[in-house]
């Protein structure tokens, strides 16, 4: 299947599993062999966002393991947009940079419901962020009570507000490269077994690809990647992944276990 901005498929470990789980990961994927051979499919890339702890496991093991799996980009889950300073628990770019970190997800909604991440505060880290050289996976997404009560749309465009501001002349002029992924990730969806249809997904995407290209312009809209996720199994990952809008996925559950992850690919 071609992709015009190609086919990304990622995982969030979210905070599951250490080292030892890690390595015992990539030796069972590094078993794996994928219907395409040593290579993904033309046009498809692959990231995993592990917990900060287990990064330098899950780099080491995933340099050692053969390709494909060896080309998995491995992310973490939060940074600060801050370089350094007074934030205990955070981590900084320059320490990711050091660590050999080139992904960052930024603004997942359990980071919105659980710990006061808001629109305002995921902006400034993806525009520092991509100001460093990293690249930035931004999630948003309605809840429930907003699917049900006609709100996605207005959910979507003010999570999206701080970073379509200014149009191509505003804080992300110059980042629109496709540098900055966006996952689209309706909350009721996540890690409950409860998918948006094909069709769903599809509208939500040609809704923030539509807000894209108003707001920013047609280049920002074309070259950005807008990720579904939400409950993607492999039994679900093909229908979701041949709609047009959708770039990739963005996976929880299923990315924790070597086979379920190998057969989202
Ligand atoms: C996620 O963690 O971003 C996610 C989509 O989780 P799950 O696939 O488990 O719903």
């Amino acid at each position: 299947m071609s992709k015009p901005r190609g086919l990304r498929i990622a995982g969030n470990w979210k905070m599951n599993q250490g080292v030892a789980e890690t390595r015992a990961f990539f030796e069972s994927l590094s078993k794996i062999q994928l219907p395409s051979g040593k290579s993904f499919a033309p046009g498809v890339t692959s990231s995993l966002y592990v917990p900060a702890l287990s990064l330098s496991a899950a780099k080491d093991a995933c340099a050692k393991a053969p390709a494909p799996w060896n080309g998995i980009a491995i992310g973490v889950q939060n940074a600060h947009w801050e370089k350094s300073g007074a934030y205990t628990g955070e981590i900084s770019g320059p320490m990711l940079l050091e660590a050999g970190v080139k992904t960052v997800l930024i603004g997942h909604s359990e980071r919105r419901q659980f710990f006061g991440e808001t629109s305002e505060t995921a902006f400034k880290r993806t525009v520092s962020l991509l100001q460093q050289g990293f690249e930035v996976m931004l999630c948003v997404g309605e809840t429930r009570a907003q699917r049900e009560a006609g709100q996605t749309e207005s959910c979507l465009r003010e999570q999206l507000a701080p970073v379509t501001f200014g149009g191509s002349t505003g804080p992300l002029m110059g980042f629109w490269n496709g540098r900055l992924l966006i996952a689209y990730e309706p909350v009721w969806a996540i890690g409950t077994g409860l998918t948006a249809t094909p069709s769903q997904a599809n509208d939500a995407h040609a809704f923030i690809r539509k807000l894209l290209k108003d707001q920013v312009g047609p280049d920002a809209a074309a070259k950005t990647p807008i990720l579904y996720g939400g409950s993607v199994t492999p039994k679900n990952v093909a229908e979701l992944m041949a709609q047009p809008e959708i770039d990739g996925a963005l996976v929880g559950g299923a990315s924790l276990k070597p086979d379920s992850f190998s057969q989202l690919f």
